[in-house]
C-alpha cells in the first residue's frame, strides 16, 4: 500500500467479535444448537413451530430467499477492496475501502484457512464456516445499501403479495447494543396479526446470526438502552424512504454523472465524469456508491427473478 493513498477505513471487522454468526451449528431463528451443522438453517423445533404457524412460516421463508438473493448481489457486485490483517493481541481483522466501479474484487480469506482470534487462540475454518464468514465480509458496512435495495422486493412480496401475512414495514436507523457500530439500518416488519419482528440482512457483521427476530427480543438485546430502558435512538421511516433520501442527494451532488444511464452497481466500468476516489475525497464516494444503489433499486425486481429463475442476467 503507497503511503500517497491511504486506506479509507470503513469500520473494522475483528475475528473474534463475529464468531456467533459463523457458526453452522447456531439455528438462525432461536439460536439454539443445532443437531447437524448447516449454513443458514433453523433447528428441528423451529422447523415444527414453523410448520403450525403460517404467519411467521411465509415471512421466515421470503427473507430467506431475499437475503440469499442479497448475498449473492453482494458477491456479483463487489467492488470493495479489503485489507486482512493479524496483531498477535487481537487476531484476524478485516478493513476495506471503496474500489472503483465495475471492478470485481474477492474476498480475502485467512491463509491456510486459519483464523486467528488473539492471545495465541486460533481456529481452523470448516467449508461452512467459510462460507458464513464470507456473508459477514459481504454485509459489512453495507447496512444502508441493504435498506436501499430490498425496500422495493419487501413491498413487491411481504407487501402487495396476497398471501402476505404482513401489515407494515418500516426501516429502522439506531444505535446497536454493539462496542463498536454507533448506527446501524434494519427493517421491522408489522404482521397481520399484531406480531412485530425485526428483519435483519446486514446484522451478520455485527456477529448477530439472525434474519429474523421477534421485535420485543431485538429491542432488548440489540439496541442500545438507556438507564430507563429506553432506546438511546431510535429512528423510525416509512419503507423506501431511505433511498428516496440516497437519489434526491445523488441528482443534487451527481448531476454529472446522472446523464448517464448507469447505476454504479451492475455496470462493467465508471462512466464519463466518474471522478475516482482520491480526487472525489471519501464522502463523496461513498454517496456516489448509495447513489448507485438508489439507482439500481428499480431494476432490483428483474433481478431478482432472473436469479431465481437461476441465472444471473
Ligand atoms: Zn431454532
Amino acid at each position: 500500500m503507497s503511503t500517497t493513498s491511504p486506506l479509507h477505513l470503513h469500520g473494522l471487522i475483528e475475528a473474534r467479535t463475529i464468531l456467533p454468526a459463523i457458526d453452522p451449528q447456531t439455528c438462525i431463528l432461536c439460536l439454539s444448537t443445532k443437531s447437524s451443522p448447516g449454513v443458514n438453517t433453523i433447528c428441528s423445533a423451529c422447523t415444527t413451530s414453523l410448520a403450525s404457524d403460517p404467519a411467521l412460516s411465509f415471512l421466515h421463508h421470503t427473507a430467506q430467499e431475499l437475503y440469499a438473493f442479497w448475498i449473492a448481489l453482494l458477491r456479483r457486485t463487489l467492488t470493495r477492496e479489503f485489507e486482512m490483517s493479524t496483531c498477535p493481541k487481537r487476531g484476524t481483522s478485516w478493513s476495506f475501502k471503496l474500489g472503483v466501479p465495475g471492478a470485481q474484487k474477492n474476498l480475502p480469506m485467512p491463509a491456510s484457512d486459519t483464523l486467528e482470534l488473539g492471545q495465541g487462540e486460533a481456529m481452523k475454518l470448516t467449508a461452512m464456516e467459510k462460507d458464513l464468514l464470507e456473508e459477514v465480509l459481504l454485509q459489512s458496512m453495507a447496512c444502508a445499501e441493504a435498506i436501499q435495495v430490498l425496500a422495493r422486493l419487501l413491498q413487491v412480496h411481504l407487501l402487495q403479495d396476497s398471501q402476505s401475512p404482513v401489515q407494515s414495514i418500516r426501516e429502522i436507523l439506531f444505535e446497536p447494543a454493539h462496542p463498536t457500530c454507533t448506527n446501524h439500518w434494519t427493517f421491522l416488519v408489522t404482521l397481520l396479526d399484531s406480531r412485530t419482528y425485526a428483519l435483519n440482512f446486514s446484522d451478520r457483521q455485527l456477529g448477530w446470526p439472525r434474519l429474523l427476530v421477534s421485535w420485543p427480543e431485538y429491542l432488548s438485546k440489540n439496541i442500545k438502552l438507556d438507564e430507563a430502558q429506553s432506546p438511546i435512538r431510535l429512528q423510525l421511516f416509512d419503507l423506501g424512504y431511505w433511498c428516496t433520501e440516497c437519489w434526491t442527494e445523488y441528482c443534487v451532488r451527481f448531476h454529472q454523472v446522472l446523464e448517464v444511464d448507469w447505476d454504479m452497481v451492475l455496470e462493467e466500468r465508471a462512466p464519463e465524469g466518474w471522478v475516482a476516489e482520491e480526487e472525489l475525497g471519501e464522502r463523496e464516494r461513498v454517496k456516489g456508491e448509495r447513489a448507485g444503489w438508489a439507482r439500481l433499486e428499480g431494476r432490483v425486481e428483474k433481478l431478482f427473478e432472473v436469479w431465481r429463475e437461476g441465472g444471473w442476467r
